[in-house]
């Protein structure tokens, strides 16, 4: 039997996130732009399997209380209210290679991408 899937316990991972679509580097100055990108603290790029490129901001959501639950719940965005808990953060079953943290990393990308 499949377990059944909740967010008890969880502590609302994926209402402390934000993750905004990025399209792939091809130029120096967009391979320049992620390197400014990832000098700031708390984000991340990485690339997901099933959209591609992504942003990551680790930054909760202003309407999370205390007790990790929504306090906005009937006026929440409809992201949140599409969210599908079989593919969330905590039970999907996504992969992110590579991620990107560091100003560096951006760096080997391009060499990568470049070989290609
Ligand atoms: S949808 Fe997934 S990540 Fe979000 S609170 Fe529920 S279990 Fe956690
Ligand atoms: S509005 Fe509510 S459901 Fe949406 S991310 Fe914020 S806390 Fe989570």
């Amino acid at each position: 039997m499949q377990e059944e899937k909740t967010c008890e316990g969880c502590g609302a991972k994926c209402c402390r996130e934000a993750n905004v679509w990025l399209e792939e580097p091809k130029t120096d100055e967009d391979f320049d732009e992620w390197k400014w990108l990832l000098s700031h603290k708390s984000l991340y790029i990485y690339n997901d399997s099933r959209y591609g490129w992504m942003i990551c901001f680790e930054t909760d959501c202003k309407f999370l209380d205390n007790e990790s639950k929504c306090v906005n719940y009937a006026n929440r965005p409809n992201l949140c209210k599409e969210y599908d808990i079989k593919d969330c953060i905590k039970y999907g079953s996504m992969k992110f290679d590579p991620i990107l943290r560091n100003p560096e990393d951006v760096d080997e990308l391009k060499k990568k991408l470049q070989k290609k």
